[in-house]
């Protein structure tokens, strides 16, 4: 009376795949870094931060806009230029946090990457620049991974003498920039390395 029911073979592995796929994306959804954000938000200074497999978090939690990459990029002109780092979009005021834990070692101008914070983390020494004059960390301060440890600056700056860069305007610019953007630099043993190798 009762028969013994008997999948084929292609339903057993359909069935598999779709748990594989199931619990792939369940998994995907968890350990995904950040969620992305779009282009044209105001300031969002609300978020949580995700260590990537790497170990390292993003260091603008609200923004994930990447304007210019690591390395030789093609310039205006036929000469392509090096770019020591990563340029992340971001408006004046927004919060970037450690990358990693570590010490902060300098908080200042720093001529072209205008005011800077410097992170160090054993042989990584990590700068943001571009950043607010109106530092909340200071030198020998220990910060952790995901702490907020500064903001992106404004575009233009004032009272800092011998500052050669300047606006279209001729406004006098925190370093040399267009726009607010955070430029972080990772530094191994001393080598500009591309950021993204651990972000
Ligand atoms: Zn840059």
């Amino acid at each position: 009376m009762f028969q013994k029911i008997i999948f084929p073979r292609y339903i057993i592995i359909l069935l598999a795949l779709f748990f594989f796929i199931y619990i792939y994306s369940f998994f995907h959804l968890y350990y995904s870094d950040y969620t992305i954000q779009d282009d044209t938000q105001l300031l969002n200074n609300n978020y949580t931060s995700t260590i990537n497999s790497n170990g390292f978090v993003w260091p603008v939690p609200g923004c994930k806009t990447i304007t210019s990459y690591f390395g030789y990029r093609q310039g205006s002109s036929v000469v392509s230029s090096y770019h020591s780092g990563l340029d992340i979009g971001a408006p004046t005021g927004t919060y970037f946090v450690a990358i990693t834990d570590g010490t902060i070692v300098n908080t200042g101008w720093t001529g072209s990457g205008g005011f800077t914070i410097t992170l160090v983390n054993q042989n990584l020494r990590i700068s943001y620049c571009h950043s607010s004059p109106n530092f909340i960390v200071h030198n020998g301060q220990k910060v952790s991974k995901g702490e907020v440890i500064g903001q992106v600056g404004p575009k233009n700056v004032y009272n800092i003498p011998n500052n050669p860069y300047k606006d279209s305007n001729g406004n006098p610019t925190n370093g040399a920039m267009t726009g607010p953007h955070l430029h972080l630099t990772i530094r191994k043993d001393g080598v500009a390395v591309d950021p993204l190798n651990y972000l």
